[in-house]
């Protein structure tokens, strides 16, 4: 298992290395436009879901040349699924942060940070990326679909104290699906939410790539723009960034290798299928994704290429607004 991946063009972070804390979706929710899958343990119970010390084994053997370390902005810890939710993610940020000596920003749906211990490790992380979809019982049950321990609630209440005693960076993202958490009644109870807490950037997002249920669709740029025009007359002093909009699909793509494949030869084809399925898994990718990625000669190309493994079951292709994507 590559619990280590990237490092990725972040526009939001710069030049990021990715590390990945578990194998399977382990995850708090089950949202309806996660990237991921389906949720495979739906849980708030906290555990070594994958082992620690391979973790750290790979981190070690990444920064081993510091060189490639020195190349960093930013580290950023996630999961496939929630990476609070993995017993030693405290221990993991601070041998990271021992190790690699570059800042540290951590993805999380935010849920876990009603647990002063949760809190407590994530203080370590030089920015932190928690999301809120919805501030209201039945649209949180919609959109993100949570375990029954959670209480929004108590998600809500969490945010807000760790927001104020939090020394580091906090952006908030916040994803809208047409139809779903995108009414004026949801978008208030939203912004009365977010006037609780101390953000340093609001990050207003939509459904981009292929979602895990079809029924998870985008917003117009039109409606997306006047939500954050909302937000951004709440907080003047507040950045509000449209994702789904700023980002083409280069953006946040994992950069060109340093080393190329020659596809005529069996061990580097099937070398290849393995990065490939590992790359696949984080997020659904585009063929000119993929061709930027691994230098393979062209999207046309690779299209054939990936339309041959799609045959063979490996990997599916699906349309996702004008695009086709590969997960
Ligand atoms: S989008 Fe994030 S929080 Fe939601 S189910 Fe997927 S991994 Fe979990």
């Amino acid at each position: 298992m590559n619990h280590i991946f990237g490092p990725v063009n972040s526009r939001r972070l710069g030049r990021s290395l990715g590390v990945d804390l578990f194998q399977d979706k382990i995850c708090t929710l089950n949202c309806i436009y996660c990237e991921v899958g389906p949720t495979v343990l739906l849980t708030c119970e906290r555990a070594e879901y994958a082992p620690t010390k391979d973790i750290i084994k790979e981190i070690d053997s990444y920064c081993q040349d510091q060189n490639r370390v020195a190349e960093l902005d930013v580290i950023t810890v996630t999961a496939s699924g929630e990476p609070t939710l993995h017993a030693d993610f405290g221990e993991i940020v601070a041998h990271l942060k021992k190790t690699a000596a570059k800042p540290i920003a951590v993805l999380t749906n935010g849920t876990t940070l009603t647990s002063p211990q949760v809190c407590q490790e994530m203080s370590q992380a030089d920015v932190v990326i928690p999301s809120l979809d919805s501030a209201l019982p039945q649209g949180f049950r919609k959109i993100d679909r949570p375990a029954t321990c959670i209480e929004l609630d108590n998600v809500i209440k969490g945010l807000i104290s760790f927001s104020h005693s939090y020394k580091g960076t906090i952006w908030l993202e916040i994803l809208f699906a047409q139809g779903i958490n995108d009414t004026a009644e949801e978008i208030n109870a939203l912004r009365q939410t977010v006037q609780q807490m101390r953000i340093d950037r609001i990050q207003l997002n939509t459904v981009a790539r292929p979602p895990l249920e079809s029924f998870a669709r985008p917003i117009n740029q039109k409606s997306m723009a006047a939500i954050a025009r909302q937000f951004q007359e709440d907080n003047p002093f507040c950045p509000v960034d449209l994702l789904a909009f700023q980002a083409s699909q280069e953006d946040e793509a994992e950069e060109p290798k340093k080393f190329f494949f020659n596809l005529d030869r069996a061990a580097d084809k099937k070398a290849f299928t393995v990065e490939l399925v590992e790359m696949l898994k984080r997020r659904p990718c585009t063929a000119a994704d993929i061709n930027r990625t691994f230098h393979l000669g062209g999207a046309e190309k690779v299209e054939l290429l990936l339309d041959a493994l799609a045959q063979d079951g490996c990997i599916q292709k699906r349309v996702h607004g004008d695009s086709v994507y590969y997960q």
